[in-house]
């Protein structure tokens, strides 16, 4: 059997009947060379309007319900694309995650992946067709639907790639590769040919949405070489590479990602014993709650303040949990929503050292104030008031010169 490539369209790409009718196109001339699985997103759009339906009736619905409805936009590109296909004399047949036993825990919108039937996919593709599934989407060991976050598609991919050992999974979508920032935001961001798998990983997970850093885990895990390019023009996009063999110098910095839903949280006054960390975190991710910068202050008079971000989803769980905290007393709990992140990446900076001041030097120019920063061995990550966030990127572009 010819090699396997799995193919993901995004929402624009799907965006309408005209939008599938190319991508049927790219489906087509692939299938001519190596055997192509599809996974689509829903048409762009219809996720957030599904969001919007399920609302109607409060904000917080039903989570098994809320993930029954916003899997059913992926259902719909899914079989329109493999009608378009059929329509043109290619075979084609799509599958919901239920269809292929994508099987996945069983936290509603955060759900994650654990195993997927290949059999079915592999069968399909030995029979002729071309097997379209639904991005995005999986059921729990009982059957229900659940989803696995927004941007999830990416993921699904992924999973499927590294599941039926393809050789390659290519992410399509609406921008020609991964660039050195959203190049929506700073238009003279520039596109690079290649990013290494480490890199990628802190982009994504620090907020570059072009794909969500649950499939380039997967990727890293299993192995799969990601290529990100356009649906809607030629070129050979972005690739993912695993390992690091060419010998040039690394950049200092590759890209800035940022994350503007984000909430600060301050705990004021906490008295400051063994173990306050765990007693305030451990809650914290037991309702899978992810926290990202965390500072705690030297302590006063045995006080001290613990400070973290979240997402901006997870606010109002979040401060729920902390009203509840049963071991950890404090005087004040202080809640900012207006703040964004804003992370440079880049393994140079494992061996270079200035790549903090220079980042600092370019804020304080632009009279920008640093709230929080945290660092890593190839990332430093800044928080910053929600409003000097598109100032402060393209202030950190230019200070590292990436449109070069
Ligand atoms: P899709 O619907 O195809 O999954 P997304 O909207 O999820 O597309 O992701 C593509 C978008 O990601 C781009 O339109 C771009 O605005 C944004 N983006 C953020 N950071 C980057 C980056 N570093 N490089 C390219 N695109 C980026
Ligand atoms: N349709 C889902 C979303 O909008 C999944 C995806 O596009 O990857 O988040
Ligand atoms: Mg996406």
């Amino acid at each position: 059997m010819a090699e396997i490539i799995v193919q993901k369209f995004g929402g624009t790409s799907v965006g309408s009947v005209e939008r599938i009718a190319e991508v049927a196109k790219i489906v087509e001339k692939s299938a001519q060379e190596n055997n192509i699985i599809v996974v689509v997103s829903a048409m762009s759009g219809e996720t957030n309007r599904l969001i919007g339906l399920a609302k109607s009736f409060g904000e917080n619905p039903n989570k098994r319900e809320f993930d029954a409805l916003v899997s059913t936009g992926e259902k719909v590109s899914a079989s329109l694309l493999a009608i378009a296909l059929n329509q043109i004399g290619i075979k084609a047949k799509s599958f919901s995650a239920a269809q292929i036993s994508m099987k996945t825990t069983n936290n509603f919108s955060k759900a994650k992946i654990l195993d997927i039937d290949d059999k079915k996919i592999l069968d399909t593709l030995a029979d002729g067709y071309i097997p379209i599934i639904t991005g995005f989407q999986g059921i729990t060991e009982t059957g229900d639907v659940t989803t696995l976050g927004r941007g999830g598609s990416d993921t699904t991919a992924v999973a499927i790639a590294a599941s039926v050992k393809a050789k390659q999974c290519d992410i399509y979508t609406d921008v020609d590769g991964i660039y050195t920032t959203d190049p929506r935001m700073v238009p003279n961001a520039k596109k690079l040919d290649a990013i290494s798998m480490e890199e990628m990983l802190e982009m994504a997970g620090k907020g570059a949405k072009v794909i969500q850093i649950r499939a380039v885990e997967f990727a890293n895990k299993f192995n799969v070489p990601v290529r990100v390019l356009s649906s809607f023009e030629q070129g050979n996009g972005t690739l993912i590479y695993l390992k690091d063999d060419n010998n040039m110098e690394n950049a200092l910095v590759s890209g800035i990602a940022f994350q503007k839903d984000q909430v600060k949280i301050t705990l004021h006054g906490v008295t400051d014993t063994p173990g306050i960390a765990y007693q305030i975190l451990g809650p914290l991710s037991d309702e899978n709650i992810e926290v990202d910068v965390i500072v705690q202050n030297v302590s006063v008079n045995g006080k001290t303040d613990f400070t973290f971000t979240v997402s901006e989803e997870d606010k109002s769980n979040a401060e729920a949990v902390l009203q509840n905290l049963k071991d950890v007393t404090y005087d004040d709990l202080i809640i900012d929503s207006d703040v964004a992140k804003v992370s440079l990446v880049g393994v140079g900076m494992r061996t270079h050292a200035g790549v903090a001041s220079t980042a600092f030097k370019s804020l304080s120019d632009n009279e920008i104030n640093i709230q929080m920063i945290s660092t890593s061995e190839i990332k430093i990550t800044i928080v910053i008031k929600e409003g000097a966030l598109e100032s402060a990127v393209k202030a950190l572009h230019s200070a590292f010169e990436l449109e070069k």
